[in-house]
């Protein structure tokens, strides 16, 4: 908040009264010390010093990319901050040689027609990523029908992110690490709901649109930023969402409700995450966030949340926080804008799993839900769920009796509550987490039982769990970690 003050104060952050200069690599070298320093980022050039003091990393990070050109580092860290808005004030102005950035994967694209087109590959996406698909089209009187081969056999329709707005159409399919983009701007109108199908073990997608005229397409439309291209994930998509609902939990935290817009198609993966953006003061803030479904809200066995059209946050309130209270006084009917899923929790490591152990602290519990709810339906191989849930108050117990009632219905789940700021009523497990509280919990049903243990919360404990994990011999392979 003090940094988007100061933004805002009017005061010159660049030292160069509002002038945009074009910047050569050796004046940008020149600028690499914490009173003067520049940083490159994407090709534009940023007077960091006057930031130095708000980083939440810290100075000395900010300091590695001094006078050079800091994308790949800021990628790595952050990549989904919002840096153009955050650290607008600060523009100095643009490279006058293009900097080493990434390899540019874009190539022009000159008519898309109907035609099966050359897929846009480089020699090194051809020699390390996976293959390129290729896409088609076809119509009926009031149809028009996209088809993308992937030629990948693990395509499903968590895999598939499709959104129109005004006449701007735009697909992703997130294959591994990389993304293929089908961008047009449609010839003709559409109308807003759209479906998706997949072939899964062809790895065929069908995307289908309903024409708002019954008039013959002659082309489907021209191509926009990376149409047609496999490129690595980068960068985050946005759309619109509207909120639907906002209820109390406990006594800090809410579960939101938002509908996506009828011409998205968007699924997040189990274990994934989204980031939710809002302008606060004139800047645009990206949190992260994970959707959880309302399984243990509900009394039937299926989870309610499969028509896909609504996603479910559970959020801790924050009342010094920057976003949380922003999200917090928005009115049903507003709109929040919600990216597409990152994260890199795979189905895949539920595969022949025996004992599924969740350790999750405050709000780390989020990801837990569908885990949980995922594991209990779909896992012909699970013996045991455990869950060891630690929070500050018996107050702050997300969903408790709904854990409870799980508990007594399903014998192969089991909850434990640990408390580290008990009450003298509170007659369960207290502390914080520890070899005493693990070790007993830890225990596999089966002496060789194939396990795997989730761990989420703040950072200091997951780390410590991890450690811990590690200490009780647990392998890499058995330990999966939320982190940013
Ligand atoms: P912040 O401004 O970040 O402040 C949080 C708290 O820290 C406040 O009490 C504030 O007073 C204090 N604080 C801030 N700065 C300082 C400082 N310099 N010194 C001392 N104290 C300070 N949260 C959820 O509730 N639900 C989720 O599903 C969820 N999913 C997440 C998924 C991922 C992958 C990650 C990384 C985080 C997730 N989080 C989730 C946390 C979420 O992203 C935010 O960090 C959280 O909502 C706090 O945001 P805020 O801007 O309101 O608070
Ligand atoms: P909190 O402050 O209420 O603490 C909950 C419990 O965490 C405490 O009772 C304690 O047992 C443990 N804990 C807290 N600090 C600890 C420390 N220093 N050492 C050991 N244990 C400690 O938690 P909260 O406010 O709900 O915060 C939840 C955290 O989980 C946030 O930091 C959030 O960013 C993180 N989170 C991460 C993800 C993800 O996917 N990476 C998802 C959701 C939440």
């Amino acid at each position: 908040m003090d940094w988007i003050r100061l933004t805002k104060s009017g005061k010159d952050l660049t030292g160069l009264k509002g002038r945009l200069i074009e910047v050569t690599e050796e004046e940008l070298k020149k600028h690499n010390k914490k009173d003067d320093c520049w940083i490159c980022i994407r090709g534009l050039v940023y007077n960091v010093s006057p930031y130095m003091e708000y980083h939440p990393g810290g100075e000395d990070e900010l300091m590695k990319a001094a006078g050079s050109d800091g994308t790949d580092l800021f990628d790595q860290v952050h990549r989904w901050v919002n840096y153009e808005s955050m650290l607008k004030e600060c523009l100095v102005g643009r490279m006058a040689i293009k900097p080493a950035v990434p390899k540019d994967y874009r190539e022009e694209k000159k008519v898309v027609n109907g035609m099966l087109p050359k897929s846009q590959v480089t020699d090194a996406l051809a020699k390390e990523g996976p293959r390129s698909p290729s896409y088609d089209w076809f119509q009926t009187d009031s149809l028009v029908t996209i088809v993308i081969y992937t030629k990948q056999k693990d395509i499903n329709l968590d895999s598939v992110i499709v959104d129109h707005q005004d006449d701007s159409f735009r697909a992703e399919i997130i294959i591994k690490d990389y993304s293929y983009i089908i961008h047009l701007g449609l010839s003709h109108e559409i109308q807003e709901d759209l479906s998706v199908r997949v072939v899964e073990n062809v790895g065929k997608i069908e995307i289908v649109l309903k024409k708002k005229e019954n008039t013959s397409w002659k082309r489907l439309g021209h191509p926009l930023e990376n149409h047609d291209s496999l490129v690595p994930k980068k960068g985050l998509h946005y759309r619109k969402c509207q909120l639907i609902s906002k209820e109390g939990v406990t006594h800090d935290t809410k579960l939101f409700c938002l509908m996506l817009p009828p011409s998205t198609h968007l699924q997040v993966p189990i274990g994934q995450h989204v980031y939710l953006k809002l302008p606060i003061t004139g800047t645009e803030i990206v949190k992260p966030y994970t959707p959880v479904s309302d399984f243990l809200l509900s009394e039937v066995k299926e989870p309610v949340i499969l028509n896909n059209k609504y996603i479910y946050f559970l959020i801790k309130i924050y009342p010094a926080g920057l976003f949380t209270p922003e999200l917090d006084h928005l009115q049903i009917g507003d709109f929040v804008s919600v990216s597409n899923p990152e994260g890199n929790f795979k189905i895949s490591q539920f595969q022949e799993l025996e004992d599924l152990i969740l350790l999750a602290a405050g709000t780390g519990f989020t990801p837990m839900v569908k885990i949980l709810t995922y594991a209990l339906t779909n896992i012909p191989s699970l013996r045991k769920v455990k869950l060891m849930f630690f929070n500050k108050t018996e107050d702050d117990i997300i969903w408790r009796s709904q854990l409870e009632k799980l508990a007594f219905k399903d014998k192969r789940f089991d909850v434990e509550f640990v408390v580290s700021a008990p009450t003298s009523e509170w007659n369960g497990k207290r502390g914080h987490i520890s070899p005493a509280l693990l070790s007993e919990f830890l225990k596999r049903s089966l002496d060789k039982s194939k396990v795997l243990v989730c761990i989420c919360g703040p950072t200091p404990f997951t780390e410590q769990g991890i450690r811990l994990l590690h200490d009780l011999n647990f392998s890499k392979d058995e330990i999966h970690s939320f982190t940013a």
